[in-house]
């Protein structure tokens, strides 16, 4: 008989198979990033479907077969505020499957304060970038070693921070963004749950962790 394995897990994303099946992207407490097929989880009639959708937290029961795993059983223990970036950004960060307890614990926290999908999402992506081994340092310009001004500040993927005027990085920077992202470093919750930020201000940091995570991958695939 197949053995059969429980886990708790963050669903990441979900895709249709075939007539009437799901797969799921996972990331679970006890296995790390793993893909799990729903057979007939798409029928009304079908158990599993209450207990697992996309940013759902559940319970997942599976059993490993000679390629994939299968469900066998879902429950459903909480919902998330999540977004396709944390997806992504697992993807593209978080090697293999394996089990990584500092990833597990920085989903929980990203996802489970109950903080809008924007700032769980670059609270998930900065410091998973952090705990993987590309952490950035805001503090001072990384040449001149100054205090960074207000304006013309520029980020640097290869230096790994920020540059003053002294120097020019590859993307902009914005006194906002950079005061945003040491806030998220430093996990104060506390100042992130009463922020009100701008979109724009969103739209400036999405714009530069997308380049960001690009950069990595292309020095992965070098
Ligand atoms: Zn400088």
């Amino acid at each position: 008989m197949a053995n059969h394995y429980r886990t708790k897990a963050v669903v990441l994303s979900k895709k249709n198979v075939k007539e009437a099946d799901q797969l799921f992207s996972l990331f679970s407490e006890d296995f790390g990033k793993i893909s799990v097929l729903g057979r007939g989880i798409r029928k009304i009639t079908s158990k599993l479907r209450s207990g697992i959708d996309t940013f759902y937290f559940s319970e997942v029961e599976f059993i490993q077969g000679k390629e994939i795993k299968t469900l066998t059983d879902t429950v459903a223990l909480d919902k998330f505020h999540g977004s396709d970036r944390i997806s992504e950004a697992t993807e593209a960060i978080v090697s293999g499957q394996e089990k990584d307890r500092r990833v597990w614990d920085l989903l929980m926290e990203s996802l489970g304060q109950g903080c809008s999908s924007e700032i769980a999402c670059h609270f998930y992506f900065w410091n998973l970038l952090s705990i993987s081994g590309y952490g950035f340092n805001l503090g001072d310009c990384l040449k001149c070693g100054r205090k960074l001004p207000e304006d013309n500040n520029t980020f640097s993927f290869g230096g790994g921070g920020i540059f003053c005027s002294c120097s020019e990085g590859d993307i902009k920077i914005s006194a906002n963004a950079i005061k945003l992202l040491r806030i998220i470093l430093r996990k104060d919750w506390k100042t992130l749950a009463r922020l009100s930020c701008p979109k724009t201000l969103f739209s400036e940091l999405d714009s530069l962790s997308w380049k960001v995570q690009e950069t990595l991958i292309r020095q992965h695939s070098m």
